[in-house]
Formats: C-alpha cells, sequence, structure tokens
C-alpha cells in the first residue's frame, strides 16, 4: 500500500491544475480505471490535498496532517506510531544503554514496536537482564539460542492469553481448552502460526461478547506471525546492531494507508488514507479487506479505536479545521471498500466543532462517550422504524 507510482485521483478535475498537471492527466492510463469511488462525494472534492507531483515523481502523502502527529495508534493493529523524524532518537536512546537499564529501556519503548520485533526485542531483553551487555551483545547472545527464546516468548503470550480466557470464558470453554492445546504443542516441539491459532480462536468465539472476545484477541496478537518473520530480521541485521534497533523502530513509522489501494486507481486524497503503522501497511499490498483480516482480525476493532482517537485530535484542535469532515469521509470509503464490513461510527463535522467549542470553554469531552450515543441514538431509530 505504499505509495510508488503517480497518482491517477480523478478529484483532479475538479480543482484548479497547472497545465503540466493536466498533461499528466490525460496520459495517464490509470485514470481511466479509476474507481467511483470519488465521483459522487462531494466531502471528496473538498477534501483533495493536492497530493499530486507534478514532476512525474512519486506521489506525496505528506500533506495527510495525521502523519505529522506522535503516539496515534495504527489503524490496524492499535500499536502507537511515531512520526519519521523522530524514530533515530528513539534507536539512538535504545543504544545507549546496558544489561538492567537496556531491558528496563526495551519494556518501556514497547507500544513502538510490532509482533515480529517486539519478539525479538523482548529475547534481547532476557538475554541482557543481569549482565553488563550491550545491545549488540543482546543480539549476538539471543540469536545463538533463538528457537528457545522463541518458543518462551510464544509460551509466555499464550499462557497470558490462556490467563484472559479462562478469566472470560473460563476453564472449561473449548477456548480455554484449545489455547492449552496449543501450548503444549509448541512444548511438544510444534511450529507455530499465529494465522492459523488467531482463525482458530475465532471459531470459538461461543457466547462472548465482542468485548470479551476482543480482550482474548488482543493478547493473542502480541504473538509473531511465525518463527521465520523473527529469524529473517535476525537474518539480515544482526551484525549490523544499530540498523537491527533501526529495524525495531521503522516498522512503527505513520504511514498514509490508501483504503482504496493505489495501484487499483485509489486516489490520492485524505478521505482515501487511514493512517498506519509501515509494519502493517507493507506487507498488506493490494490485498482485499476479506483475505486482510485474516492476518489482522483485530482490525475492525483497531479502526474504531484509531477514528475516536483522530476525533479527539480534532477536538483538541491538533488537526486543522478542514479535518471536521474527515471521519465522516473514511466511514464511506471503508464501508464501500470492505463490502459494509466495517461501519465506523463517527462524530458528524456540526458534533465535532460543537465539542472543540465546548472544549476551548473549559468542558470535559468524551469521545468515546459520544460514540456511545451516536450508537444508541441509531439503535432507536432503528427500533422506531421496526
Ligand atoms: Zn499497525
Amino acid at each position: 500500500m505504499m505509495i510508488n507510482s503517480v497518482s491517477a485521483a480523478s478529484t483532479i478535475t475538479t480543482q484548479p491544475v497547472s497545465p503540466k498537471a493536466s498533461e499528466k492527466r490525460t496520459t495517464n492510463p490509470i485514470e481511466t480505471k479509476a474507481p467511483a469511488l470519488n465521483n459522487d462525494n462531494g466531502a471528496l472534492k473538498s477534501y483533495f490535498l493536492g497530493g499530486i507531483s507534478f514532476k512525474g515523481q512519486n506521489c506525496s502523502t505528506s500533506n495527510f496532517a495525521i502523519k505529522k502527529i506522535e503516539d496515534v495508534p495504527c489503524c490496524c493493529c492499535g500499536d502507537l506510531m511515531l512520526r519519521k523524524e523522530d524514530i533515530y532518537k528513539h534507536e539512538q536512546h535504545l543504544l545507549a544503554h546496558k544489561g538492567d537499564e537496556l531491558a528496563k529501556t526495551i519494556k518501556e519503548e514497547e507500544k513502538y514496536f510490532r509482533t515480529a520485533e517486539r519478539t525479538a526485542a523482548f529475547m534481547i531483553a532476557d538475554a541482557v537482564k543481569g549482565t553488563d551487555m550491550t545491545f549488540a551483545d543482546g543480539v549476538a547472545a539471543s540469536q545463538k539460542d533463538l528457537p528457545q527464546r522463541f518458543d518462551k516468548y510464544c509460551r509466555g503470550v499464550l499462557g497470558e492469553t490462556y490467563m484472559k480466557s479462562v478469566e472470560k470464558a473460563g476453564y472449561d470453554a473449548p477456548i480455554s481448552k484449545f489455547i492449552q492445546t496449543t501450548i503444549k504443542g509448541i512444548e511438544d516441539g510444534d511450529d507455530f502460526d499465529r494465522i492459523a491459532f488467531t482463525t482458530m480462536l475465532q471459531g470459538m468465539k461461543g457466547n462472548l461478547s465482542a468485548e470479551e472476545y476482543g480482550e482474548i484477541e488482543d493478547t493473542a496478537m502480541n504473538l509473531p506471525e511465525n518463527r521465520s518473520a523473527v529469524m529473517a530480521i535476525y537474518k539480515k541485521y544482526a551484525n549490523a546492531p544499530e540498523k537491527f534497533a533501526h529495524r525495531l523502530y521503522s516498522t512503527a513509522m505513520t504511514t498514509a494507508e490508501h483504503v482504496h489501494p493505489h495501484s487499483l486507481g485509489g486516489p490520492n486524497n485524505t478521505a482515501n488514507y487511514l493512517a498506519e503503522c509501515a509494519g502493517c501497511n507493507n506487507p498488506r499490498g493490494n490485498m482485499s479487506y476479506a483475505e486482510w483480516l485474516k492476518v489482522h482480525p483485530e482490525y475492525p476493532r483497531m479502526v474504531q479505536k484509531h477514528i475516536e482517537h483522530v476525533e479527539g485530535l480534532i477536538v483538541d484542535g491538533k488537526l486543522p479545521k478542514n479535518y471536521d469532515i474527515y471521519p465522516s469521509d473514511i466511514k464511506k470509503t471503508l464501508s464501500k471498500e470492505s463490502n459494509g464490513v466495517m461501519e465506523l461510527t463517527v462524530l458528524s463535522a456540526d458534533k465535532l466543532r460543537e465539542l472543540r467549542d465546548a472544549k476551548k470553554a473549559g468542558k470535559e469531552v468524551d469521545i468515546h462517550a459520544e460514540t456511545q450515543a451516536v450508537i444508541e441514538q441509531q439503535e432507536a431509530e432503528k427500533a422506531e422504524k421496526a
């Protein structure tokens, strides 16, 4: 989903463009394939932010203001993201520590690591604890017995997932028993595969509410996809500790995900963007949401969490006012692209404006409670119709 070709956003026709840009447009073969996505949506027109290169170079999503804000949860995995310009600072901070201090720093920075990176980081933390080892020493030490350390990490996370499951569903529930069997399998030398595991897990929800099941799944999503994903990081960077540290953070970088894939004609405008970490955006490519949801079953919950966070930024005045319409825009785009699987509950531009004014006047604003109120209102309307 990263941008790698020239844009074909047909919204360009509604914008004043330079002659060069119109030339580009008429010769661009992708334009004819541009989807209906951006035809009938007035909001999209007003929303175009000019992310087109007039020089025939890669298009830019740098105008997507959410990319400039640190600690926004990724729309897909829900982990916090870093601005590109902050990554170096974090990796240097990590490299500056040794032993227990390093282990502690890794724990504090956990929120920025994606699953394979988090696994590697925890294996390093485990190796340097109680020693005087540097980050480079920790990489070397953890690489030596990587399979055992990998299994240890997975068993640890699965143990937490099991405890969550027992708490929510009970000891005898099939879901709890299945997790226990998986742990036993790893002890007996089975290879672990997260996608297979979470797909099975989803089938065992039973009577659990979405929220209860979500807590179990969230814990499970700290697992790496498989051992190869972790080994690949070591293979590439074990002899270059600085690059290894960079890799741990680089997947947290905020990128603009094209909801309708760019290579399939998805336009370069904010109504087609979701802020997503590089770790989620890069592997997705042109995968449909149906396929992608197998890799990231938590997406529907996380994208809702993400959008509420963005609404909070709007209300706090941290995003420009033209973002007031963004939640409503992205709701439409996402619903269309996922064939109605992902239906966000969003606050209208008017509501956001009202809340921003309230906040300015010193009132407390609770975005999640406002969202719940929208859901209740929708349900009441539905009941009235029925
Ligand atoms: Zn992500």
